[in-house]
């Protein structure tokens, strides 16, 4: 693949007119040696943030071993790829053939689970053809856990509630010959207290239970930086989660995994659109709610845009932005801040697309095919740099 020194670089060259994505493989592995080396414990990747198979290596080459993969798809793609990696299959709603695939071919042995049905699924779809149970079956109970700290909530759909996770926690020991504990805190999680409210559930739940815990997982939900979300350094979040982890009465070897898709790969892609039109302060741009910028619709959330036009010089007003599809819907509000004098025909580079960004384009309406380029100069915000003010921690609050 080619590659430039920024979008700049690219425009001059290649004045495209589709939009596209360029990738930072150095700002992916920064990441990844980030988590590799100071979070306490085992870093699973959660592929769905963004399952390009360049990041796939990239993460992989930089001490990622581990995958969160949540369909038979993700599951495929990552074996492809990486034939080495240790995949997890950590949706806790699966199919029976999705689960015997994984398991008989992919080696797969860590499964996650919310209810009895799905236990149940899982045991009977891994029992072998002369009817014995699989002896080697890691499980890890999906425990419910509020999202109020986080931009975007994952509390409603997965999850048993602590109230009922008892017997649950019981009947997946009888099975599992290794036991964990699973949570989300919703993605994009503002303060570390998320994870000292999720670990004290966690703690109750084994207190009723009464069973060996071999590992909790406390999930993804860790931060990047956007405008105005500038969250505490992920140094607070791993310190907190580890010294509530040791404090909860697990087996003595018990392991600390987590599993980042945000703070992994949200600093690996930008993207280059062309402004097709200019209606007051509304930009029509070539790409939208249906390409990368889906959550820039869907839940306004703002990514750090440039203007790529060198001579433009203008103020910075806010502008709104309109896809390309015929979708009244592909409207993002933003305020995205451009030179007033901004027009049809200049490129715009926006950041910190990696996360659920690239990962979401989709071919609709003939939009969203466009290029990937590798770039070399910055990301337009990193957590890994150490360069950035960092906020003063106050909300790093502990029970005890
Ligand atoms: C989406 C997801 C993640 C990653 O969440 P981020 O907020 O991107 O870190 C981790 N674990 C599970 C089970 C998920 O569904």
């Amino acid at each position: 693949m080619s590659s430039y020194l920024d979008a700049s670089a690219v425009v001059r060259a290649l004045a495209p007119d589709e939009a596209i994505i360029l990738n930072r493989p150095h700002a992916a592995e920064r990441a990844a040696r980030f988590f590799a080396e100071k979070f306490a414990g085992k870093s699973l990747y959660a592929v769905k943030a963004n399952p390009s198979p360049e990041l796939l290596r990239v993460l992989w080459d930089s001490g990622i071993t581990h995958f969160d993969v949540a369909s038979i798809a993700e599951v495929r793609l990552v074996r492809a790829v990486l034939p080495g990696g240790t995949l997890c299959f950590m949706h806790p709603v699966k199919t029976a053939s999705a689960i015997r695939e994984a398991y008989f071919v992919h080696g797969v042995r860590t499964f996650s689970l919310d209810s009895v049905e799905e236990l149940d699924k899982i045991v009977t779809a891994t029992t072998d053809a002369l009817g014995n149970p699989a002896a080697d079956l890691r499980l890890c109970v999906r425990l419910r856990v509020s999202s109020e700290y986080a931009e975007l909530s994952l509390a409603s759909k997965f999850g048993i509630d602590l109230a009922d996770a008892a017997p649950l926690l019981q009947a997946a020991r009888q099975v599992a010959d290794w036991l964990g504990i699973c949570f989300h805190v919703g993605s994009q999680a503002m303060s570390p207290f998320a994870f000292v409210r999720a670990l004290d559930r966690v703690r109750a739940a084994i207190a009723a239970a009464s069973v060996v815990i071999d590992m909790v997982n406390v999930g993804g939900g860790f931060p990047s930086i956007y405008p105005d979300m500038e969250p505490p350094p992920l140094e607070d979040y791993f310190a907190i989660i580890h010294r509530h982890f040791e404090e909860l009465p697990i087996a003595y070897n018990a392991e600390l995994w987590c599993e980042p898709g945000r703070a992994l790969c949200a600093e690996y892609n930008s993207l280059i659109v062309t402004v097709e039109k200019r209606r007051g302060n509304e930009l029509f741009i070539n790409d939208g709610a249906y390409g990368a910028l889906h959550d820039a619709a869907r839940v306004d959330w703002r990514f750090p845009v440039t203007c790529l036009a060198g001579d433009r010089s203008g103020e910075l007003e806010a502008f709104s932005f309109y896809g390309p599809t015929c979708d009244d819907a592909d409207y993002m509000e933003g305020p995205f801040y451009l030179p007033g004098d901004i027009a049809a025909g200049d490129h715009i580079e926006i950041g910190m697309l990696g996360a659920y960004g690239a990962a979401m384009r989709t071919g609709f309406n003939g939009f969203g095919q466009g290029a990937a380029i590798d770039v070399t100069d910055e990301p337009m915000a990193s957590l890994y740099t150490g360069e950035r003010v960092q906020p003063v921690s106050d909300n790093v609050v502990s029970l005890r």
